[in-house]
């Protein structure tokens, strides 16, 4: 399973235009870009490029546009990408034109060039050939930095990455794949996993992949509920998938002691910010309660457990994080894993709603690594190939 990919470190760089995929998949508000975390990740390979005399032409999608869309242009993030990088960069609004390629050769050493939404074109989601053709035709080696989209198999990130070579991953890429790749492969132990978010149903590939490699797995969120269905107890009008009920109580067996389960739950009678709430062992969720958070004493057990780790991954929020006080749970695993960081544990988060959990507390560059791809991570956790990076180069 481990492959060593061919970095962008040693490729031939000066005059040749590297046509790099990058996720710039950012929120805007107001046709500005509202969170540039993702552009910010990119920086290091764009600027890397830029110092040896590259031209840079860059290519991403943004949201789900169902064909040209103009509220979902890329030039929000070009204005971004500017201000970043302090200097103009080319807007390259129609990469299919004929005049396409030459713009992207007569572009200076060290310029750079944004080519709009890959999601305009049809054929990026259907990994069409033609499409990738256009691309390619607008680099002389490909680099793809999108760690984000590389659980999809489109043009501009698998497709393009076959004919256009070399084909290289950029630094985000590799600094993605070294963290997840390094806990799944060779993990410094005691190696926790903290699990949580609303479905089992999501996550039972990664359960199930994690178990034989983790020294312990905590559970929380929702999540948690089904496997207490499974031992029996009552969890009032708490999320339960009940068709998962039976595959949790297996679960419960083949983990053993490694499985975790809250001791206790932060319960209320709806989801409501600031409503009154109980504390209850988890045996004693009433009917008509629910539960939107792990208690505080098992918060203080899983942050031991965390503090006692040498490595910690992270996949889903311990409770309703988005209402306070349902936050209370997940904040605590967030400062715990911080901690933990300080004293040399490698602390990993993947998964969309924990990365804006953990940036929501301000923790986010007190963890090792804060992974840039939800999908993404949570896909190569469970190990699956992702097709992005199978098209990529061996080393
Ligand atoms: P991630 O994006 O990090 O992989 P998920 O998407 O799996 O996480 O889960 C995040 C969602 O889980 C959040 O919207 C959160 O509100 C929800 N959630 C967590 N705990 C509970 C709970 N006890 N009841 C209902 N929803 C919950
Ligand atoms: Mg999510």
């Amino acid at each position: 399973m481990k492959r060593s990919l061919r970095s962008l470190d040693g490729a031939v760089l000066d005059g040749r235009r590297a046509l790099v995929r990058v996720d710039f998949n950012c929120p805007l508000k107001d046709g500005v870009v509202a969170d540039n975390t993702r552009i910010r990740a990119s920086l290091p390979t764009i600027r890397y490029l830029q110092e040896r005399g590259a031209r840079v032409v860059l290519l991403s999608h943004l949201g789900r546009p169902k064909g040209p869309d103009p509220s979902q242009s890329l030039r929000p993030c070009v204005t971004e990408l500017e201000r970043l990088l302090g200097a103009p960069v080319t807007f390259l609004a129609d990469p299919l034109g004929g005049d396409a390629a030459t713009t992207t050769k007569r572009l200076a050493r060290g310029g750079v060039a944004v080519v709009e939404n890959t999601r305009f074109h049809p054929g990026e989601e259907q990994n069409d050939p033609a499409l990738a053709r256009s691309f390619a035709a607008l680099g002389d080696l490909y680099v793809n930095d999108a760690f984000g989209s590389a659980h999809r198999a489109h043009a501009s990130t698998e497709a393009v990455a076959r004919l256009l070579k070399p084909a290289v991953s950029g630094f985000l890429m590799e600094k993605e794949l070294s963290y997840l790749g390094g806990a799944l492969e060779q993990p410094a132990r005691p190696f926790v996993a903290v699990l949580g978010g609303a479905k089992v149903s999501g996550k039972i590939e990664l359960i199930e992949h994690l178990l034989p490699r983790v020294d312990a797995i905590l559970v929380g969120g929702a999540m948690a509920c089904t496997f207490f269905r499974a031992l029996g107890l009552e969890t009032g009008t708490s999320l339960v998938e009940e068709d998962r009920v039976a595959l949790a109580r297996t679960l419960i067996d083949q983990a053993g002691s490694k499985l975790v389960l809250p001791a206790g739950a932060v319960i209320a009678l709806r989801l409501e910010r600031g409503i009154t709430t109980r504390s209850v062992p988890r045996d004693r969720i009433p009917a008509g309660w629910a539960m939107y958070d792990i208690s505080e004493e098992t918060e203080r057990e899983f942050a031991a457990r965390i503090g006692a780790a040498r490595t910690v991954v992270w996949n889903g929020p311990m409770g309703v994080f988005e209402t306070p006080p349902f936050d209370h749970g997940t904040r605590a695993v967030a400062r715990a894993m911080a901690a933990a960081t300080a004293t040399g544990v490698v602390t990993v988060v993947g998964g969309g709603d924990s990365a804006a959990a953990v940036a929501q507390a301000g923790l986010q560059d007190k963890m090792s690594h804060v992974s840039t791809g939800g999908g993404a991570s949570l896909e190569f956790l469970e190990g699956k190939e992702l097709p992005g990076v199978a098209a990529l180069d061996d080393a």
